[in-house]
């Protein structure tokens, strides 16, 4: 099946890097090239019309503006950082999800910025110096490695993991993948299954890892894939476990109507994006632990 991506044109979304900018300032500017409009949805997130190309310009070339997509943004806002706490980004590089954290904390208190592949610390780096962002530690080593219990992952109060994926919300060349049975999981071709299946094996260790640690209140898990074998099937197999730790799902932007398919009770907490909509296919779970006072009460 062919699915038309292109009929409607759909809008660019860039981000305003509010650690170097001010969004009135940046939409001021950007105003001088093309129409520009806030995002109803993110207050850092504008709207600039479609086609509009501004890899040379300025603004992103001295970071004061990433040119990221929505639903990519969404996901950072949705663990809502608050200023001064410490956030562990598990599975980091390039870095646009970190960098967005450091901005909605205002560079106060602490980001821990864990990425296995060297490389791609490199990258990590780079947008970190990019940003201008203050407050981020970069480890470079296995997330699954990080011994929650010992200083400073004792103290993380908030985990994003947004861990390797097969990406197929966002690889244009595929659009089968689009195709309902396949969102499902039933692709005929067995090896792409078994591909499925090791990446949801390793994306259930990371999320059962990150809900392990000691003083961790939310925990957003996010992929840019369509795959039910890699969304709601992994926070289904953690869900016992989540709520025997305290945890129970939340959900990020109510207000957004598209939803976790509806496999278990619960899946209505989640959230995805439309590949042909919002030009991304991501999902986002949020765990959060409930607040236990000195008296036992919730
Ligand atoms: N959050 C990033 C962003 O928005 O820019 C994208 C993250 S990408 C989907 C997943 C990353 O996790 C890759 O860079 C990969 O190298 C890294 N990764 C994979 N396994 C890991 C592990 N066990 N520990 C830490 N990082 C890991």
């Amino acid at each position: 099946a062919i699915y038309q991506t292109g009929d409607a044109p759909k809008p660019r979304y860039v981000r305003v890097n509010t650690l170097k900018l001010d969004i009135g300032y940046a939409m001021l500017e950007l105003d001088k090239l093309t129409k520009v409009q806030k995002d109803g949805l993110l207050p850092d997130l504008l709207i600039l019309p479609a086609g509009t190309d501004l890899h040379d310009h300025p603004l992103v070339l001295n970071g004061s503006v990433f040119m990221q997509g929505k639903a990519s943004c969404m996901v950072a806002a949705a663990l809502r950082p608050e200023p001064g706490w410490a956030v562990l980004d598990a599975c980091s590089a390039p870095g646009n999800k970190t960098v967005h954290l450091a901005a909605l904390m205002r560079d106060e208190g602490e980001i821990i910025a864990c990425e296995l592949n060297e490389q791609r610390v490199n990258r990590l780096e780079d947008t970190i110096r990019l940003s201008g962002a203050s407050n981020i530690h970069v480890v470079h080593g296995d997330f699954l490695n990080l011994t929650p219990s010992v200083h400073p992952y004792n103290k993380v109060q908030a985990i994003l993991l947004d861990p390797s994926c097969s990406g197929s919300g966002t690889s244009a060349e595929r659009l089968d993948h689009l195709l309902p049975s396949y969102t499902a999981g039933h692709a005929a071709d067995g090896t792409e299954i078994a591909r499925l299946n090791k990446l949801a094996a390793f994306q259930k260790k990371a999320l059962t890892h990150a809900l392990s640690f000691p003083s961790v209140e939310r925990v957003v898990y996010s992929t840019c894939s369509v795959h039910q074998i890699e969304n709601e099937d992994v926070v289904q197999s953690i869900l016992p476990l989540a709520a025997s730790l305290g945890f129970r799902l939340e959900a990020p932007f109510p207000q957004w109507s598209h939803r976790g398919l509806p496999v278990f009770e619960g899946a209505e907490k989640l959230l995805r994006t439309d590949p042909l909509e919002d030009r991304e296919g991501f999902f986002i779970a949020l765990f959060v632990k409930e607040h236990v006072d000195r008296h036992g009460g919730i």
